[in-house]
């Protein structure tokens, strides 16, 4: 089994746009975070916890190609 970090960041992830906190403003590549999200690859499956607007890239970013199931942890809002 390998479970794959896609994002670990808030809701909004890290940096948030427009704030100028300490955190969204480091440098350090600990505060540059997207929104949550995990793949678990498992036998030739794969499964997917969360989804958001960072997906295309996260997946990318790994070399990912593969969702077999999604789980939604939390109810999306249709106007968030
Ligand atoms: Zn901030």
């Amino acid at each position: 089994m390998e479970v794959i970090f896609l994002g670990t960041g808030t809701s909004q992830g890290t940096p948030i746009l427009g704030c100028n906190c300490e955190v969204c403003k480091s440098n350090d590549l600990h505060d540059k975070r997207l929104r949550s999200s995990v793949l678990i690859h498992n036998d030739g499956t794969d499964i997917l916890i969360d989804c958001g607007p960072d997906f295309r890239y996260q997946m990318i970013r790994e070399g990912a190609n593969n969702v077999d199931a999604i789980l939604f942890t939390h109810f999306m809002p249709n106007n968030a």
